[in-house]
């Protein structure tokens, strides 16, 4: 019984833009978007994940679409905890109807306060965990690429996501040094706003500017420039309208929130241990996270750092399957549970 229910432990990615759950022995079960639809009338929580997201920039007066978790620290509490347990309730319902409480790893954006990390650890046993063990973010993303964390040899991740982008070097089980910054997704998307809004006195929303970055958004210049239309609100006439935008102006957009991503980077080898430093000479960068799925941004890293970098197979993906591989390895979070 036991060990049969040790396959069925949990990990979780509770990330500022998406939150998945992997289930031990299946993968990752659950992929939603960390968003929360609430009632300011009657508090009442009116959808979770995909249809509160679609809701975004949509809502009538009553309802507050929230991102509990924004800028990589958790701005909602109350929300956090109640997002959390209610997709930790639907994972478990992907188990065995014979397994008994899960262990649960969970990764949390590393800006949050201890304060914080015990209380959504507590919301984890609420909803159902026999215990939860805290896991870094960078470290999990490391281990979820498959990057040798627990070897004397340096390993540097850089995982962009939503609201923040966490650069760190691994080595021996620990992260030897690191690097958060509230530059990522997020800070993308509102550039191309104010982008937009400055050049053409057009304003559009926060889930047209994402489609438009993944759409045709660039770290450099594209090869061949591509355009696409956007539609938004004409500032001068307040009426709507519709324009076309060039890859090219997205790259300008872009550029500084690139180039703080770059500056990270650079920073966190600076603070690198020599020997550590040769060994990613040798092994590389490698970039996960949804951000790290923006054109050329692997290109515009290796070309400032003179190090190759690598771009992972699920970018989405490999936090969570980090705190998945890391439940075969619980003992060690539970002796050193800051790593
Ligand atoms: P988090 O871990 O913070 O939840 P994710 O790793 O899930 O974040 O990444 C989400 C971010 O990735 C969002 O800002 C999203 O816009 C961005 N993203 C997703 N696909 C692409 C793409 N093709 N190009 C650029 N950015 C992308
Ligand atoms: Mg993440």
């Amino acid at each position: 019984m036991s060990r049969f229910s040790l396959s069925q432990d949990l990990g979780i990615d509770l990330g500022t833009a998406n939150t998945l759950v992997f289930l031990r022995g299946k993968g990752v079960v659950m992929r939603e978007p960390s968003v929360v639809a609430k009632n300011k009338r009657t508090g009442d929580i009116e959808a979770v994940g995909s249809s509160a997201r679609n809701m975004i920039g949509r809502t009538p007066g009553n309802i507050e679409v929230i991102r509990p978790m924004k800028d990589g620290v958790i701005a909602d509490y109350d929300t956090t905890a109640v997002m959390m347990k209610y997709y930790l309730k639907k994972a478990m319902r992907k188990r065995s109807f014979f397994a008994g409480k899960p262990k649960v790893v969970i990764c949390v954006p590393s800006g949050i306060t201890m304060v914080e990390e015990r209380a959504v650890i507590d919301a984890t046993k609420q909803a159902g965990a026999k215990d939860a063990y805290p896991i870094a973010e960078p470290f999990a993303a490391a281990i979820g690429v498959g990057l040798p964390v627990w070897e004397p040899t340096g390993s540097m991740i850089v995982d962009i996501g939503g609201g923040t982008t966490e650069v760190a070097v691994i080595s021996l089980g620990g992260i030897v040094t690191s690097r958060s910054i509230r530059t990522a997704g997020d800070n993308m998307d509102e550039a191309i706003v104010q982008y937009i809004r400055k050049e053409y006195n057009l304003l559009i929303g926060e889930r047209s500017a994402e489609s438009i970055k993944q759409d045709i958004g660039s770290a450099s210049v594209l090869d061949e420039e591509r355009t696409t239309e956007i539609r938004g609100r004409d500032l001068l006439s307040g009426l709507p309208k519709t324009i076309e935008i060039t890859s090219n102006e997205i790259t300008k957009a872009l550029q500084d929130a690139v180039q703080n991503i770059v500056n990270a980077v650079k920073e966190t080898l600076e603070k690198t241990p020599p020997e550590l430093a040769a060994d990613i000479m040798d092994r590389g960068i490698v970039l996960t996270g949804g951000g790290s799925m923006l054109h050329h941004i692997d290109q515009v890293i290796g070309d400032e750092t003179k190090i190759p970098v690598l771009k992972t197979e699920h970018p989405l993906d490999s936090v969570a399957i980090g705190t998945g591989k890391s439940l075969e390895n619980i003992e060690h979070f539970q002796k050193n549970p800051n790593v």
